[in-house]
């Protein structure tokens, strides 16, 4: 085993410049410190980078995702549908507001749902279409809403992973319907924890508002009224200023991530672990903001499980994760009559998916240095390397 100096790499790190930090340390001390200026601030630059669309802040993506369930009126009857490759948060919310989720397998390819087998999911009940771009690939757009407007569907983009990703040059977020993003400390952009909604329309910005609080509106200087069910979901100007500081960097981050995924397709090119069978994700540098890395392990040729696989790499001082196994086949979602072989593709890809460090901080010798080790347990387990 290689014994090195290096320290240990974490599969994510948060960019945080200092300008921030002081930034935040002026909001602690400003007196006002939950929803207030520096979210205003940050909904309104936010906005600015989607072209002028409205746009809410919220204190995760979840809940965001539940407020644009909402604000499309779902409801008990009715089917909502998406992918079983995301984070179980996409289902959940589905669950939350008392409708059906409905999976459709991925491409194996994109890994991203599989837009051709869309259309046959949809029934009578069908309500809203929520894509998933997983690692930030966005699908293909254009297909998503012909599909969308054909059955007269509203789309909800889980859009969490996707902050800086782009369709045909156009930003995600900056067309569409309601476009969900996460600001989670993983994320490419963070404020700690948060989430915006993007819309096309004010009034649904006004509703997006009154379900972040208690559904309250303000009626004059003493009274206030409330009329719709609220939650609370409000962003704290602490976790604002921490967003407002990342957007300066965002197109830097995204150059970076860039950088270093094609530095990762370099170094793999034709090395031990892709003649084994490794998996890599689509060569996309058009479009993905390259918010992960996602390896697929040829467990079929290796003499150790994912989880062995990854102690190895712990042990070489490298952190991995895994994003995601598929989410039918967590407990709840069995328990709803979801079983093995529903979506194969998710299935495998579930039970293989290895995501490899990628964050700003890297250098391009990190990730040489990633795939060395990577080659190296391939070459020391694999069947027929
Ligand atoms: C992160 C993430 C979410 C949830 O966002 P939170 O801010 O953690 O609530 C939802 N969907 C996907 C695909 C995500 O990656």
């Amino acid at each position: 085993m290689t014994q090195t100096s290096r320290p240990f790499l974490p599969f994510v790190r948060p960019e945080i410049d200092e300008e921030t930090i002081q930034g935040v340390a002026d909001v602690l001390r400003s007196g006002w410190i939950t929803t207030g200026p520096q979210n205003q601030q940050f909904e309104a630059e936010l906005s600015a980078y989607f072209g002028g669309r409205p746009v809410r802040a919220f204190n995760s993506g979840t809940c965001t995702m539940e407020i644009a369930l909402r604000i499309a009126g779902v409801g008990e009857d009715d089917e909502v549908i998406t992918t079983p490759m995301t984070w179980v948060s996409t289902a959940n919310v589905i669950l939350e507001v008392g409708a059906t989720p409905v999976f459709v397998d991925i491409d194996p390819r994109t890994r991203n749902m599989d837009l051709a087998l869309l259309e046959r999911a949809i029934t009578p009940r069908t309500k809203v279409i929520m894509p998933v771009y997983l690692a930030g690939l966005p699908v293909d757009m254009d297909r998503l809403y012909e599909i969308a407007r054909a059955h007269k569907l509203r789309v909800i983009e889980d859009a969490a992973q996707a902050f800086g990703s782009s369709w045909k040059g156009k930003r995600i977020g900056s067309f569409g319907d309601l476009v969900s993003i996460s600001f989670h400390a993983n994320k490419n952009l963070t404020s700690i924890e948060g989430g915006a909604l993007v819309m096309n329309d004010e009034d649904e910005a006004e509703l997006a508002r009154k379900y972040r609080l208690q559904g309250i509106t303000r009626t004059g200087m003493d009274g206030i009224d409330c009329d719709v069910l609220g939650g609370k979901y409000n962003l704290t100007d602490v976790a604002a200023r921490v967003g407002l500081g990342q957007l300066k960097h965002i197109e830097r981050f995204t150059q970076k991530r860039r950088e270093l995924a094609r530095a990762y397709f370099e170094a793999f090119a034709n090395g031990p672990a892709v003649k084994l069978g490794m998996g890599l994700p689509m060569n996309d540098f058009s479009d993905s903001n390259w918010h992960m890395f996602q390896a697929a392990l040829p467990l079929d040729k290796l003499m150790l499980s994912r989880a062995d696989f990854m102690e190895q790499m712990k042990e070489r001082g490298i952190g991995t994760g895994v994003h995601y196994p598929a989410l039918h086949l967590f407990t709840l979602y069995r328990a709803r009559g979801f079983k093995e072989g529903m979506f194969p593709h998710a299935e495998k890809l579930g039970a293989s998916t290895l995501t490899l460090p990628l964050f700003t901080l890297m250098t391009q010798d990190d990730v040489a240095h990633v795939v060395k080790l990577i080659d190296e347990i391939c070459e020391q387990y694999g069947h027929n390397a």
